[in-house]
């Protein structure tokens, strides 16, 4: 399976800068990705139709969107569906960052409903899992994967497409914070998250991709990416800078 490099811009760029940003990653690389690497930018809603245009100069890469609504259209006001990203020419959309789930309170089942309706209108899902300090410190990483995979993943058991999903393994507390889970944290966690994904949706979960994502940047990168049951890696903060996102594609 080829290794997924997946940037979470945020609220970062306007549609300029991310086309001038991707344009600097194709040109760096030659118009080619690395064998064995696919990439993946979700970038803001106002920047995604550049995105996708800038993309076009690699192959083997697609634009996301970091937030979905899950209806195909109607009065909700603010947000935007998944027809609509797919208008724009993106492919996939994350789904329980940590950020949404602690700031704009999106809870277990709302994730697990987006979730869902994403993949049952097409669009592909980075579904996002992870504990803060507080639950690691006290032993519950365990409880709380269980309960965000099992709301995360409710309903798609018989249907699911495993290419269609990956799940990010993203603890709180190494986001944003230039802390990276220890390489051993990440093993457990991912043998952990494996079993877990299979639990839920039986054997196709081997096929679905595992993410890690928490304060990956160019010079951790190879070693993350070489683990057992680690599938690629969502980067937030070092995918800004092209030359950093280069290095961490190319890791
Ligand atoms: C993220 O936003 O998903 C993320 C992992 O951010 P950072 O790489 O900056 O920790």
């Amino acid at each position: 399976m080829e290794k997924l490099i997946a940037a979470n811009w945020k609220m970062y760029k306007t549609a300029e800068e991310a086309a001038s940003t991707l344009g600097n990653v194709a040109r760096r690389l030659g118009g080619r990705l690395p064998e064995g690497r696919s990439l993946l930018v979700f970038a803001p809603f106002t920047a995604l139709a550049a995105t996708v245009d800038a993309l076009r100069a690699l192959p083997g890469s697609a634009a996301g969107a970091q937030n979905m609504y899950p209806a195909d259209e109607g009065a909700f006001t603010g947000e935007i569906s998944p027809q609509m990203i797919q208008a724009s020419g993106a492919s996939w959309a994350l789904a329980g960052h940590s950020e949404r789930r602690s700031i704009l309170g999106e809870s277990d089942v709302f994730v697990g409903q987006k979730t869902a309706f994403a993949l049952s209108r097409g669009l592909r899902v980075v579904l996002c899992v992870g504990e803060s300090l507080a639950e690691r410190e006290s032993g519950a990483l365990g409880d709380v994967l269980a309960r965000q995979l099992r709301f995360g993943l409710a309903g798609l058991r018989e249907t699911l497409d495993p290419s269609m999903l990956a799940v990010a393994y993203e603890p709180v507390w190494a986001i944003g914070t230039g802390k990276t889970a220890s390489l051993a944290d990440i093993v457990d966690a991912h043998a952990l998250a494996r079993e877990l994904v299979k639990e839920n949706l039986g054997p196709t979960g081997l096929n679905v991709r595992l993410l890690y994502g928490g304060s990956v940047k160019p010079d951790n990168a190879a070693a993350i990416l070489a683990l057992d049951n680690v599938d690629g890696v969502l980067v937030g903060g070092a995918s800004l800078e092209a030359d950093a996102l280069v290095r961490i594609v190319t890791a």
